[in-house]
């Protein structure tokens, strides 16, 4: 049984460029707390800057939420009781509180130029002051200003911030923020097209959505006490406000940048989900490593997975203090989450990067080579690289690494075709065959290793490879044979 009412938290982004991992998170605690109580979550688009608008980027953060498994219980997709949900849609609703609120006193129409108010502004940068609105239309009598709107002079909305006393904003992880009315601007609600500005859009949708809980972005923290001021003014209660830590450059200096992949693990890193599906993280590793990066549970327990980060998430928990990307505990994340995989699960996951990678891999070749590889990537797509062999026809390996450590390539190929009788010799490919072929490496006056080095090279084409008899026994004695003959005659052809 929750023990908390039931949230109604939102994911409110604005969708002008990739969809990237800050986005991501704050998502994830959306969800968490809407699964924890019995809640909701609800998707919402902000798209008001039509400008800035960008489809491609509407489609790769539902996507992203997709694959990440934050799925969600209203949205612009999927419909629900507080429809429309993207902000381009709800224009009348906007205007209508925006009408509101001027008939109350709280807001008014400006019909200040722009040509005015950038010279306003060159003024107050002359005499060194905090650009700001300095109030002209503050006092024009309502039919005066209902006379020009009525004559179509172009005009906006501000908010009537109160010249006197303080506001106080609360934030649950940092407290309470107090500022001087004085310091704050009359800030425009609605422009002069009709369309709301962040400030009011985002307020009114969070009422008219019954959102109790407003995570976002700390870059929201300068305006915070401007949207307290604006539920002041429509009466109505504040929801939970929580301005979430903020991401560092891995080196930890610098706020990590929204635009672009970032310096970590000795090379470029992505901040974009859906490359770091591209580059083979489990979804499940992402959210077990992007619920860390602002909560704890405890100072020692990091593994998540779903039903227990829905159990223990908690509010409470946040840390507003910002926190370097770190990718190495990514990559630890996922090699166990990797490594957890069953045979058939694990094949299941790999085999799109085997497609990709053009290689025809059928689905129980890739049950048989799970265990080989389960222990050795750290990535799905690293599966390409250790065991692409599996599935080409041409494994010959590079010039630069033959004949083989220690070797002449007389001895290589006298080897390798002493192996390939052996091998052709052998019923299957296992602790016999290996037996017999240590002992030809004796009578060779061979180092094992470099005997099977050798034959690695020639059935992978690569001198890492999973465990050698193991593959072989995947690829199977006809296209083994083959593959130690085509080398040992390639050997033949350096030596003579
Ligand atoms: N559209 C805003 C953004 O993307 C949302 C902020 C919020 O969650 O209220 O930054």
């Amino acid at each position: 049984m929750p023990s908390t009412p039931p949230a109604r938290s939102r994911f409110a982004p604005s969708p002008t460029g990739r969809f990237h991992i800050g986005g991501a998170r704050t998502a994830l605690y959306d969800y968490l707390l809407a699964r924890q109580t019995g809640g909701q979550f609800i998707l919402r688009i902000e798209d008001t800057d039509q400008k800035r608008f960008d489809p491609s980027a509407e489609r790769e953060l539902m996507d992203s939420l997709r694959w990440l498994g934050i799925d969600w219980d209203e949205g612009p997709d999927i419909g629900g009781p507080c429809a429309p949900y993207r902000q381009s849609e709800r224009k009348p609703i906007y205007q209508r509180y925006a009408a509101d609120l001027v008939q109350r006193g709280h807001a008014y129409t400006c019909f200040c130029s722009s040509e005015r108010l950038a010279q306003m502004r060159q003024e107050q940068q002359k005499r060194k002051q905090p650009p700001r609105y300095d109030g002209t239309c503050r006092s024009l009598a309502t039919a005066e200003a209902q006379k020009r709107i009525d004559a179509g002079e172009p005009h906006v909305v501000r908010l009537r911030t109160p010249r006197q006393g303080k506001t106080t904003a609360v934030d649950l992880i940092r407290g309470p923020i107090t500022v001087e009315n004085a310091d704050l601007d009359d800030y425009i609600l609605l422009k002069s097209d009709g369309l709301a500005l962040y400030h009011l859009a985002a307020m009114v949708d969070d009422r008219e959505m019954a959102i109790t809980h407003v995570l976002r972005s700390s870059e929201w923290l300068p305006t915070f006490p401007l949207h307290v001021l604006i539920y002041q003014a429509f009466e109505w209660p504040q929801p939970v406000w929580v301005h979430l830590s903020v991401f560092l450059n891995p080196s930890g200096k610098g706020k990590m940048s929204k635009r672009h992949a970032v310096d970590g693990k000795g090379g470029v890193a992505s901040i974009f989900p859906l490359d770091m599906r591209a580059d083979g993280y489990l979804p499940e590793a992402v959210v077990n490593w992007l619920a860390l990066m602002g909560w704890s549970y405890d100072d020692h327990t990091e593994l998540f997975d779903r039903p227990s980060l829905i159990e223990k998430f908690s509010l409470a928990k946040l840390t507003p203090s910002p926190a370097a990307v770190n990718y190495s505990k990514l990559d630890h994340f996922n090699g166990l989450y990797i490594r957890a995989l069953p045979d058939d699960e694990l094949a299941r996951r790999v085999a799109p990067y085997f497609a990709q990678a053009g290689l025809k891999a059928e689905a129980d070749q890739l049950r048989r080579l799970a265990p080989l590889i389960r222990e050795r990537i750290r990535t799905l797509e690293e599966s390409i690289e250790l065991a692409g062999f599996f599935f080409r026809d041409d494994v010959s390996p590079a010039d630069d690494l033959l004949p083989g450590k220690d070797l002449t390539a007389r001895q290589a190929a006298q080897a390798l075709s002493r192996a390939q009788a052996l091998i052709g010799a052998s019923g299957a490919m296992d602790g016999a065959l290996e037996a017999s072929l240590r002992a030809l490496a004796d009578e060779l006056g061979l180092s094992a290793g470099a005997l099977f080095g050798l034959l690695r090279l020639a059935v992978t084409g690569q001198p890492v490879s999973p465990a050698l008899l193991e593959s072989m026994a995947i690829i199977g004695q006809p296209t083994v044979l083959q593959r130690v003959a085509a080398l040992a005659s390639r050997l033949e052809a350096f030596a003579a």
